[in-house]
């Protein structure tokens, strides 16, 4: 069984698929999914789903690329996450890709969302673009450990990789690593300890090889297994039970029930 650390099923081309996209994930074997929160204006959006079926959960967090609407101080990121569904803070962290601008008002907002998951003892799901080495300085500063977490669709080196698993971290993998062109990100899939990955789809987007260029959807997050199982010579059975051993690993807390059935 697999499961699908990181996607965006609330979003509207995926929401429209209804029910054929949870039966083509059960025919792929993927056992589970994280709908990710990413602003105060899906947030009902997403909790909707998750409460809807016992195989979704949610995490709640305003993304880094929105810099617009309503934004969250740290009482109300605590209240939303005290959903029993809500597993993690985020997504989170910093995008000096997209936005240039307002670096400092970036990082005040991240280390909000650091501050919440620590007071509710849940873990982060981190973003970074552009922005790893003051994602991991401020995680250090923010004693992030307390509560560790997912650096999710990791596109960075292995020096930022073991930084992160120095502060708990695991490293999720997305559809990116199947690209032919992703020489750095197969050289840490192939070489960090394997009870650090987690897989992802990041869906809508970044679809693997060989769905490349469609949209993506949780049922494809066997080709990202299958993908970083060759580059480690192994099977993808065990990448699939590794990762979902290491999932039900880092949100025990939240989500202890699920990881017994497993
Ligand atoms: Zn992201
Ligand atoms: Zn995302």
């Amino acid at each position: 069984m697999y499961v699908d650390s990181h996607c965006h099923i609330d979003f509207e081309d995926l929401a429209a698929q209804g029910e054929a996209l949870f039966e083509r994930m059960a025919a792929a074997r993927v056992s589970h999914a994280v709908c990710i929160g990413v602003n105060l204006e899906n947030i009902e959006r997403v909790l909707t789903l998750a409460r809807s079926r016992s195989n979704l959960f949610a995490t709640v967090g305003v993304h880094p690329e929105h810099t617009e609407g309503e934004e969250p101080d740290q009482a109300r990121l605590e209240a939303l996450a005290a959903d029993p569904k809500v597993i993690a803070i985020g997504e989170t962290g910093l995008d000096y890709y997209w936005h240039k601008d307002r670096p400092e008002w970036q990082r005040e907002r991240f280390r909000t969302h650091i501050r919440a998951a620590r007071a509710c003892g849940k873990p982060l799901v981190i973003h970074t673009r552009d922005s790893s080495e003051d994602v991991i300085r401020i995680l250090a500063e923010e004693q992030a450990q307390e509560v560790g977490g997912v650096m999710h669709c990791f596109t960075e080196n292995l020096a930022v990789a073991h930084a992160a698993m120095d502060l708990g971290f695991y490293i999720s993998f997305s559809g990116i690593v199947t690209f032919k062109n992703a020489a750095q990100i197969k050289d840490v899939a192939a070489s960090i300890p394997l009870e650090r990955i987690l897989i992802e789809t990041d869906s809508p987007y970044l679809a693997p090889v060989p769905h490349r260029g469609k949209m993506n959807e949780p049922s494809y997050v066997p080709h990202v297994a299958a993908e970083v199982a060759r580059l480690r010579g192994i099977s993808v059975e065990a990448l699939a039970a590794a990762t979902t051993a290491n999932f039900f690993q880092l949100f025990r807390a939240a989500a202890p029930n699920q990881a017994a059935a497993c």
